[in-house]
């Protein structure tokens, strides 16, 4: 009896890693072998127009016309010799993943010939025909105009025959149709509030830089079986299935011997993301099994941003190449840990100091507290809307489940730093400040060991942990793009530091000395931010009802949870330091709620379809088998010892029986469930519903499909299960 099952099962357990041949050459040679960085534009441009260029990507300057005509050219030329043929402005839609629409180099040459030409007007602005991108309704498909514009922040690059541009993509009339736009404004606004309140310490900082380590978390399936779940190869994620007898309780699987197969598909991953110039570090297994994690150093947050969007690609890309397929999904399968994206973060100044590193001296700590301090205002005054830059249909399996951070932020800071803030918080502003000779002035802030660079105290469940020298926003989403949380959170640092400057500044021109200013307005923001500060349980119930009575948002529900992007508060913020404005917030909820609309509205037609096309007929046919045996019986044995033998195989057939009749009448209830919900107008209505109507029904026909898949035969049951799934050898 040989269903498909079977076969890709056999074949997943027998297949051997693919080898690939080692590069001839050692990192340090392939590094960015396909980016245009500045070692090959430095080869490539006329001195003139490297500086021109330089000078633009570093301090933002215009590009005149005839400087990107030479950039171009030098672009095209370089990429030539690498192969590339074709050129593509890559940008980030407000879907998941990146955009890009290829054109050829070839232009006529006049002659009735063509020649190889890429001309700085193509370099800088494009019109892709993008009507069918989310929009939110600012662009009505009559004007469907958008450009997406290059970000010379963010270097060119070739993928296979293909030169790619980063690119930002907004609409005719200016607003942001994609993630990269915001984050560019965010990230300067950052730049210029931190690089304000800087030089209360030092005047020569000219700027600061929001920094970003992501780490990935994924999941690696064998293609085949892979391709025999309809769910995972739809939606992402496996709508069924009970766990297997054995997942992680032994957990032997984290920081494991990764397994020669993964190993094989991690190697050839490193080199081609190495050779993009993304510089991958650290990989390991993860707590799950089948899971990983890989993780670059830390970069500029823009860079990281499109770092980590084309990583995700080349995962996908390489692994279809090994026989795998990669999961991004946050919760592929149920029972075991889903996957995150730590978001590590950190500002740095062009001087060479990392803000949220303490220093050695009195007055470099006072600068670290300072920052440490306005981030927890940050964090605390807009929690919710933090909350709301990391939710997701997908990542909301994950948030609130006992595994990942809870769906309330709260930041965690370690021992020594609480305390640290507590003694600020209870000395005045005389006990901190004392006349220390002939240096002028000595702070009493407790000496800050350097110790707490590597600080062991972590705490798991904290969504925002400060870490050494920078937070950890852990409850990002594996599949999400950064940008979103790195929009919301740098453009909350950057209102907070700008607040910050106005307090002092406040207190300076009454007369206080400029210490004793910062002193006193950081010792208020101590006592402010208080309820965001937890170092407890973050799964405990106790810190749920603490939570509530701190006053920090606790909503669940992913829909309202949106509805934080249009809250006063955070429509004042993004329109103060000039991120987005209230219509670009309006426009992207309504993408928002509508993704998360479809996303339910998928799974639930799959689950429908796996219902009636494998589940209840396969549990049918053994059922009618067992009925036939339990006829058999009857013709063989008297009818009381029949019946008396037959007790087992008759409860299972009603057993069947119940589960098949609740199944399929329960998949006709969210048929109608949809049916009422699509009929409502207004997107987060809409979606209201499906959170509210449908994604529980879903859960309670799978529990009813899981019972099936433990007593129906083992050789009649189409779809792979968990065992076979999650356990590469
Ligand atoms: P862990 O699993 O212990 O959190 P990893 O080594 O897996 O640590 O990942 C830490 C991530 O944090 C890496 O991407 C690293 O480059 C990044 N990182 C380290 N220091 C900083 C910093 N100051 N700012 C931003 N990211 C940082
Ligand atoms: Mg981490």
């Amino acid at each position: 009896m040989s269903n498909l099952r079977f076969r890709v099962v056999e074949k997943a357990f027998n297949a051997e890693p693919l080898e690939v041949a080692a590069p001839a050459q050692r990192p340090d040679e392939y590094f960015a072998k396909y980016v245009f960085n500045r070692e090959k534009m430095f080869k490539y441009l006329p001195s003139r127009v490297f500086e021109k260029l330089t000078n633009a990507m570093d301090n933002g300057a215009a590009l005149d016309r005839d400087i990107a005509d030479a950039v171009a050219d030098g672009m095209r030329r370089w990429a030539s010799e690498l192969g590339a043929t074709h050129y593509t402005h890559w940008f980030q839609p407000l879907t998941e993943g990146t955009a890009e629409k290829h054109d050829a180099f070839v232009e006529h040459d006049g002659k009735g010939g063509v020649i190889e030409e890429f001309s700085g007007k193509l370099l800088v602005q494009q019109e892709p025909d993008a009507s069918s991108f989310p929009n939110g309704g600012i662009r009505n498909t009559f004007e469907a105009r958008g450009y997406s514009a290059w970000d010379p922040s963010s270097p060119v690059f070739v993928v296979d025959d293909t030169l790619c541009i980063p690119t930002v993509f907004i609409a005719y009339t200016g607003e942001s149709l994609d993630y990269k736009a915001p984050l560019l404004r965010a990230l300067r606004a950052v730049d210029k509030a931190a690089t304000a309140v800087c030089h209360y310490f030092d005047p020569d900082v000219r700027r600061v830089t929001a920094y970003l380590g992501w780490e990935q978390e994924y999941f690696l399936v064998d293609a085949g079986l892979y391709a025999a779940r309809p769910d995972l190869l739809l939606t992402g994620r496996t709508l069924m299935g009970h766990e297997a007898s054995k997942n992680q309780q032994l957990e032997d699987h984290y920081f494991g011997a990764i397994p020669t197969r993964v190993a094989a598909f991690m190697k050839d991953l490193e080199v081609q993301a190495l050779e993009l110039g993304i510089p991958v570090k650290t990989r390991h297994n993860e707590v799950a099994p089948n899971q990983f994690e890989l993780a670059p150093i830390f970069e500029p947050c823009n860079l990281a941003v499109d770092h980590n969007m084309l990583l995700m690609s080349l995962m996908r890309k390489i692994a279809r190449q090994h026989g795998f397929r990669v999961l991004l999904h946050e919760k592929p399968f149920k029972g075991v840990n889903g996957s995150g994206k730590h978001n590590n973060w950190s500002l740095g100044t062009d001087t060479g100091v990392l803000l949220m590193a303490p220093g050695r001296t009195q007055e470099e700590n006072l600068r670290f507290i300072t920052f440490i301090v306005n981030t927890l205002m940050a964090v605390y005054r807009h929690n919710g809307l933090l909350k709301a830059s990391i939710m997701s249909a997908t990542n909301a399996h994950r948030l609130g489940a006992n595994e990942a951070p809870p769906a309330i932020i709260s930041s965690f800071l370690g021992t020594q730093l609480s305390r640290v803030l507590d003694h600020m918080e209870e000395s005045s502003t005389d006990d901190l400040i004392g006349l220390g000779g002939k240096h002028g002035l000595k702070l009493d802030i407790p000496q800050i060991p350097e110790l707490l660079i590597d600080n062991t105290d972590r705490n798991r469940t904290s969504p925002f942990a400060f870490t050494g020298n920078r937070f950890e926003f852990r409850a990002v989403g594996s599949e999400a793009n950064c940008a979103s949380a790195m929009i919301a959170l740098n453009t909350a640092m950057a209102e907070q530091l700008i607040q910050f400057k106005h307090d002092v500044d406040a207190l300076i021109e009454q007369g206080e000395p400029k210490v004793n200013a910062i002193i006193q307005v950081v010792r208020e923001y101590i006592r402010q931010s208080k309820p965001i500060r937890f170092d407890g349980n973050g799964y405990s119930d106790e810190w749920k009802a603490e939570a509530q009575r701190r006053g920090l948002d606790c909503e669940t529900s992913c829909p309202v949870i949106f509805d934080q992007y249009l809250a006063p508060e955070t429509v004042a913020m993004f329109e103060s330091v000039g991120v987005m404005n209230r219509k670009e917030l309006r426009a992207r909820n309504e993408v928002k709620w509508e993704t998360y609309t479809k996303k339910i509205q998928i799974e639930a037609r799959v689950l429908g379809d796996l219902v009636m096309n494998h589940i209840v007929p396969v549990a049918t046919k053994y059922q009618s088998k067992l009925i036939d045996n339990v006829y058999k019986m009857q013709s063989i044995f008297p009818a009381e010892e029949a019946n008396r033998l037959s007790a087992q195989n008759l409860a299972i057939i009603r057993e069947i029986a119940e589960h098949t009749s609740y199944i399929k009448e329960h998949v006709d209830n969210m048929v109608e469930a949809r049916k009422v919900a699509n009929r409502i107008a207004d997107e987060r209505e809409k979606a209201v519903a499906y959170h509210d109507n449908i994604a529980p029904m879903l859960e309670q026909i799978r529990y009813h499909i899981d019972k099936l898949e433990l007593i129906v035969d083992d050789q009649m049951w189409t779809l792979p299960k968990y065992r076979e799934l999650l356990f590469i050898r």
